[in-house]
């Protein structure tokens, strides 16, 4: 199940084209370099709350560019992310619309 649009043309930064499982940027395009800072820091977060399973965090602006996250058809723009932890080293980010925190 998909909760959120995806982009299907280029890469509005580096051109490149997608393919199945999403896009193969350019190393030095900043959205995919900001969206493996976002989920290096979610490791980063899990690693330092050893406890917790899942935790609700703002949405960066790389993801907003690389997933054009909306929850559902024509609804409100993602605002923050909730991250789950499935597993050792095994993630999954849910798109959020937090009201008030923005479109
Ligand atoms: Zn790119």
């Amino acid at each position: 199940m998909s909760a959120f649009g995806t982009l299907t043309g280029p890469c509005p930064d580096c051109g490149a084209a997608r393919a199945d499982g999403g896009y193969v940027h350019a190393g030095t395009c900043p959205i995919s370099t900001g969206v493996d800072a976002a989920s290096d820091a979610d490791r980063e977060w899990f690693l330092a709350h050893p406890g917790q399973d899942q935790y609700v965090r703002p949405i960066t602006w790389a993801e907003a560019r690389e997933y054009d996250w909306t929850i559902g058809d024509g609804g409100p723009t993602a605002t923050h992310v909730r991250v789950l932890r499935l597993g050792p080293g095994l993630r999954s980010r849910i798109a959020t619309h937090l009201p008030g925190a923005g479109s």
